[in-house]
């Protein structure tokens, strides 16, 4: 009985102090911090290359559309040397240039999008902030808490041109890369292109590493994980309305 009442007690402290996250919060954050990067960051306007990553992207957010329940997404291209991408929270998909150089094939990009796509799904920035909130001393913290704020972004995994890198866990990559795996086959992209863009990421990392390693740190079992799935996502792949589109 004297535990009981002890933890109800503890149930109470919590509840004052632990602020909850609203999913609405998160996507005004996510739109402020794109908003920032958009800012500060020189946007690619060669229509081929805009026209390309838009084709990609949009089949991605086409599928994903049960999954995320968000209406309208924004896509940039940004002019950058920075390898790196992101989706946000709210909508917004950020593609550096530079990472075209990496992911190479459109089922390569198709694979990088898909598993940004699937930190949105997942609610990974979220959780990120909400564990960030906590550990930073709670609901006061909350109450003065934007989207350019850099632990923010770094939550969000867009903290690198800011000097702020969060590296996802472990978990958090393993979960993103199964659901990215699926977007991709759904969307026609043969999934097959998961695999090479994490081999060409392991090439680039040797003289340089890449921004988008930093906050989505490969670990050695990703590519056997990647393969291991590959069989269950091929019939999504070969009944996409999609199947081979080129972009
Ligand atoms: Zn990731």
């Amino acid at each position: 009985m004297k535990a009981l009442k002890y933890l109800f007690l503890l149930f109470l402290v919590f509840c004052q102090t632990v602020p909850i996250l609203e999913d609405q919060q998160v996507d005004k954050m996510g739109e402020e911090a794109f908003q920032k990067i958009k800012s500060e960051t020189p946007i690619e306007k060669d229509p081929k290359i805009n026209q390309y990553v838009r084709c990609i992207a949009n089949r991605i957010i086409e599928v994903s559309r049960n999954e995320t329940n968000i209406k309208e997404w924004e896509i940039v291209v940004f002019r950058s040397d920075l390898i790196n991408a992101f989706a946000l929270p709210g909508g917004k998909i950020g593609v550096y240039t530079a990472i075209l150089n990496v992911a190479k094939t459109q089922d390569q990009l198709a694979a990088v999008l898909g598993h940004e796509v699937g930190h949105v799904i997942k609610k990974h920035g979220k959780q990120r902030i909400q564990t960030q909130i906590i550990a930073m001393g709670g609901l006061k913290v909350l109450e003065g808490l934007i989207g350019t704020n850099p632990t923010v972004m770094g939550a969000f995994g867009i903290g690198a041109q800011y000097g702020v890198i969060l590296p996802f866990s472990r978990s958090q990559e393993s979960e993103a890369d199964i659901v990215g795996l699926s977007l991709m086959a759904k969307a026609g992209f043969n999934p097959q292109g998961a695999i090479e863009l994490w081999e060409n990421m392991k090439q680039v990392s040797g003289s340089k590493m890449p921004e988008i390693l930093s906050t989505h740190p490969a670990h050695d079992t990703r590519i056997k994980e990647l393969k291991e799935k590959l069989p269950s996502v091929y019939p999504l792949y070969n009944f996409s309305p999609y199947k081979d589109k080129k972009c």
